[in-house]
């Protein structure tokens, strides 16, 4: 069982959280919470189908923006807003952290900033950003990480076992990426229903960030 258990470890979350403590990779909680998220939209079919989906269990959800699909898709931003979930900023141009200079990466989250009239709350595309970004993002984010990957985005996934292992690894706390983008759309459609019908009959709560 161990070995199992093992195998199931995520490990940017088991890497993260040893060596950058100070990013978000699950929210302590003394509630039966978790924090269901969902990165790259917003997308005028996925997106409003996602909310569907999460409504009909009672279910909140933050949704980390890319700039440039808010831009296109001005009327899903609304409509996050109206039906009380949450928008979080995923930069303008879904950069990679690793690959251009602070002062780039930061201008870029600063757009989306603009474009989805503030959030506090902040994840970096691909998991990738720098030390230098972190210090200074700190200051006016929360940098939400994650310890659940669905790897919806795989268009191999196995999709039974996908389901089998996200269930495995929720607990209390545990934040969850889904991706609100026409890459995950065909896993999306098969995990989330089923993931959130698990959620409600363990009882859990699931709430904004
Ligand atoms: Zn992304």
């Amino acid at each position: 069982m161990g070995c199992i258990s093992f195998v199931h470890l995520n490990f940017w979350y088991t890497i993260g959280k040893t060596f950058l403590p100070q990013l978000t990779w699950r929210r302590k909680v003394d509630e039966k919470v978790v924090y269901l998220t969902f990165d790259d939209g917003p997308h005028p079919a996925i997106t409003p189908w996602v909310m569907t989906e999460l409504e009909k269990v009672g279910a909140k959800a933050t949704f980390f923006a890319v700039g440039d699909n808010a831009v296109k898709y001005p009327e899903v931003v609304t409509a996050i807003n109206t039906r009380n979930h949450q928008l979080g900023n995923h930069t303008q141009h879904h950069i990679k952290g690793w690959q251009v200079l602070k002062e780039e990466y930061l201008h870029d989250i600063a757009l989306c900033d603009k474009t989805i009239a503030g959030s506090k709350l902040f994840r970096p595309p691909y998991g990738q950003i720098n030390f230098k970004s972190i210090a200074l993002l700190s200051l006016d984010y929360e940098i939400i990480m994650w310890d659940i990957l669905t790897k919806d985005y795989l268009p191999g996934l196995n999709t039974n076992r996908a389901q089998k292992r996200i269930q495995k690894a929720t607990r209390p706390g545990s934040i969850i990426v889904f991706h609100d983008s026409e890459k995950a759309e065909k896993n999306l459609k098969i995990l989330l229903p089923e993931y959130l019908q698990f959620l409600k009959s363990e009882g859990y709560l699931m709430k904004l960030l």
